[in-house]
């Protein structure tokens, strides 16, 4: 079966053109003006913009975390994903320390396979560093997973100076690297327990035991090992204007890194946890933070100029009587926003058509960026010949509203609750085929796994 989306706007990271586009079966077969198919049925898409499906390369779907779990698993996670946009999602494996990552793989699998709608990978999670697990390097390479993570923080996962910088140093090796989440873990202890003996157990005290200078502190660190190890680094979630200084005095030395930043960092800030109400301001907490909005302005900024490769939303959802455990004491609060599905319309009505990123850089950023970074490049990420038919239909002028009755995450709060926007995702194609027309989800838990490669 084909289909020819006539008369749209084709988005790539280097420009918007208008073009036809034909789909055969789950791929494109040819891209240009004015194509026909007299065998093709023919949708129009004129005035529409076309996006390469979105890669949201930072999920958490069913992970247990603070003793509980996700509300969002790969069956609710991967439809959320797809009614905004995201095609594919990259999500974290995470076996626990002692586990191998074989183990960590498979589980991932078992979680996902059968259950997601869009299609998926994973990072692999290294939260221990011995002889197995770095034999088990080669292995995660052939299964598909070039990338991997490690936390800085975090108690349950973060591994230390030495075996962070042996595990840098492995992955160089092979041209692999890793994603990391970078706060100074010990001295946010310090202030933590500093708030607890103070009486300071509400959701404010978060922010304040994990500022701006925390996390400047452990990319400096991170980049300083990583230019010693000589490999190339990538910071998730980075949310301070201190954070990216430190980023440019590492390319400035000649260093490779990449930088992720997410959404909630470029439109939400701290004054949320400030709310007197417990569960307004609980469900702000994530980690790192909500910051100021002069780091929301240096975020947008460093998206325009390019010191920001990516934006993910690191989904990582709870319900409101799930952020109810941290009443009293804001360390139990479970950390996470939902983002998924609002993703692709918040930096088309935030970004583009507030003028402060083009098309093109929003193509860069969600779609062909993460697919060369992340090793699933040309098959996803651009609308080219041969690639997967993925693609997103945006009405550039279509008014919409975000807001937690209209959302297919399992979560019972938006975190951008009331937010109009302008434009709307009106189609979404998943390997040829219609997965969303008008806010409804078409299809059914057909995503297939993406076998990744080395970046290129
Ligand atoms: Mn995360």
């Amino acid at each position: 079966m084909k289909l020819l989306l006539q008369g749209g706007q084709v988005v790539s990271g280097a420009g918007v053109a208008p073009m036809d586009v034909l789909i055969s079966g789950e791929t494109i077969e040819a891209v240009g003006p004015d194509l026909s198919c007299p065998d093709a049925q023919v949708v129009d898409v004129s005035g529409k913009l076309l996006f390469p499906g979105f890669i949201d390369a930072h999920t958490h779907f069913d992970l247990d975390v603070c003793n509980t779990t996700t509300a969002d698993d790969f069956a609710t996670g991967t439809r959320a994903a797809l009614r905004g946009g995201t095609t594919t999602v990259i999500d974290f494996a995470c076996p626990n320390k002692g586990e191998t990552l074989q183990y960590g793989l498979q589980l991932w699998h078992r979680k996902a396979d059968g259950k997601s709608s869009c299609d998926y990978g994973f990072h692999m999670t290294i939260d221990d560093w011995n002889e197995g697990i770095c034999q088990e390097i080669p292995e995660m390479l052939q299964a598909g997973i070039p990338t991997f993570k490690m936390y800085m923080t975090y108690p349950a996962m973060m591994i230390g100076d030495r075996d962070l910088f042996l595990a840098l140093e492995e992955l160089g090796k092979y041209g692999a690297f890793a994603g990391v989440h970078c706060e100074n873990s010990g001295v946010i202890d310090a202030l933590i327990a500093q708030k607890k003996a103070a009486g300071e157990t509400g959701p404010a005290s978060h922010p304040a035991t994990r500022p701006n200078a925390l996390e400047a502190e452990a990319v400096g660190s991170l980049l300083r090992m990583a230019q010693v190890a000589q490999v190339p680094v990538m910071i998730v979630h980075l949310s301070t204007h201190e954070a990216l200084e430190e980023v440019r005095a590492a390319r400035q030395r000649g260093q490779t890194v990449y930088v992720e930043t997410c959404p909630q960092y470029l439109l939400l800030d701290r004054s949320l946890y400030e709310h007197p109400d417990y569960s307004q301001a609980a469900r702000f907490i994530c980690a790192p933070p909500l910051r100021e909005q002069a780091d929301r302005e240096a975020l947008w900024a460093a998206l325009a100029d390019g010191t920001i490769q990516t934006v993910s939303t690191d989904h990582c959802s709870f319900t409101l009587a799930q952020k109810d455990a941290g009443k009293g004491d804001f360390t139990q609060i479970p950390g996470g926003l939902p983002g998924v599905e609002s993703r692709g319309i918040l930096l088309w009505s935030e970004g583009v058509a507030r003028g402060r990123i083009d098309a093109a850089r929003m193509c860069a950023l969600l779609s062909e960026t993460p697919a060369r970074l992340y090793g699933a490049y040309p098959q996803k990420g651009v609308i080219a010949p041969g690639s997967d038919a993925d693609i997103v239909v945006l009405d550039p002028d279509a008014p919409g509203l975000l807001t937690a009755a209209d959302q297919a995450a399992n979560v019972d709060y938006c975190p951008y609750e009331g937010l109009e926007t302008h434009g709307r995702i009106e189609q979404v194609y998943l390997r040829g085929q219609l997965a969303v027309e008008n806010g409804e989800i078409c299809i059914g838990p057909v995503g297939k796994y993406v076998h990744r490669t080395l970046s290129k």
